[in-house]
């Protein structure tokens, strides 16, 4: 069976601890938690969406110098298709390194890429078959933009949905702007994206560099959605946020799905803005992603 979402992206191990608040630069803090587990945005939508009911293939390259067997067993273990992620033995997976404040819920990460930056549009050329069946190709920015553009390019030749999800905040050329029929991005990264600090601003900036459509999540106050018809504010549910760390992943992961089922673009955000206001409400990142019977 096809998969209905295609998710090319990155996949780490996290390694996550949990103090009272985040440390000053040069201070040692004493932590009361600590976890080793499975994320990268590209990971963490595949298993958001998979959790949501969705099919997933996931495309990628991984290093299995060290944990990287078990990152892709986690994905199998979801039921997502990894036959289009190419192993290579010779290299390290992607690390995370994450900070979590108990206290409000802010964090802090150290990224080190590992074999996510060596994805090629060699290595997305061979899992075309993939791509051209989906319903649904995402992408995030921590894996090369080159292999990015080739994927979109090929998912638009076959009438294929494009989301960009913009993080982490890079520059993205107009190309590959154009091949994006979504473009996702926090605040933070519509602000550093266009150089204007309102979303709204920022939004109507991005939207004329090429995409359909531009979604700016808002945490709490939720996403601001905004398309050449006009604008539309989609509030989020009020819910106490234990851990926010893969909040904006879970939201992409529901997105696709909603895409994916034919959903209208607003009832597919309001997917993911429910998804997301549960896993903001339990801690870890894929631990705390919820599964579609969780929403009602
Ligand atoms: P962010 O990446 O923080 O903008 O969050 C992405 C999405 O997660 C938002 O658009 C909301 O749908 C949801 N979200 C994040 N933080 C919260 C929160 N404190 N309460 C409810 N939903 C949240």
């Amino acid at each position: 069976m096809s998969a209905s979402v295609v998710i090319v992206g990155s996949l780490n191990m996290d390694m996550v601890s949990h103090s009272t608040r985040l440390p000053a630069p040069g201070e040692t803090l004493v932590g009361h938690d600590f976890v080793m587990a499975p994320g990268g945005k590209g990971g963490n939508q595949a298993v958001a969406a998979a959790r949501l009911g969705a099919s997933v293939a996931f495309v990628s390259r991984v290093g299995t110098r060290q944990h990287g067997k078990a990152l892709l067993q986690a994905l199998r273990d979801e039921g997502i298709d990894t036959s289009g992620s190419t192993v290579d033995a010779a290299a390290l997976p992607g690390i995370a390194v994450i900070m979590v404040a108990s206290v409000g819920g802010e964090n802090s990460i150290v990224y080190v890429p590992g074999s996510n930056a060596e994805l090629s549009p060699a290595d997305v050329q061979a899992s075309r078959a993939l791509l051209h069946a989906a319903k649904v190709v995402v992408a995030q920015l921590e894996v090369p933009m080159p292999a990015i553009a080739e994927a979109f390019a090929l998912a638009r030749a076959a009438g294929v949905t494009t989301v960009l999800n913009a993080a982490p905040a890079l520059a993205v050329s107009d190309e590959l702007l154009a091949l994006s029929d979504w473009l996702v991005v926090n605040e933070t990264e519509a602000e550093q994206m266009s150089g204007e600090p309102d979303p709204l601003a920022a939004a109507q900036a991005l939207l004329k560099r090429g995409p359909k459509q531009v979604l700016v999540t808002l945490g709490a106050q939720g996403a601001l959605l905004v398309t050449n018809e006009g604008s539309q504010t989609v509030a989020a549910a009020a819910v106490k946020a234990v851990d926010t760390v893969g909040a904006g992943d879970t939201f992409v992961g529901g997105l696709a799905t909603g895409l994916a089922e034919g959903m209208s673009a607003i009832a597919a955000v309001r997917l993911g803005q429910s998804a997301a206001a549960i896993a903001v409400s339990r801690s870890g990142v894929q631990s705390a992603m919820p599964r579609r019977a969780d929403l009602a």
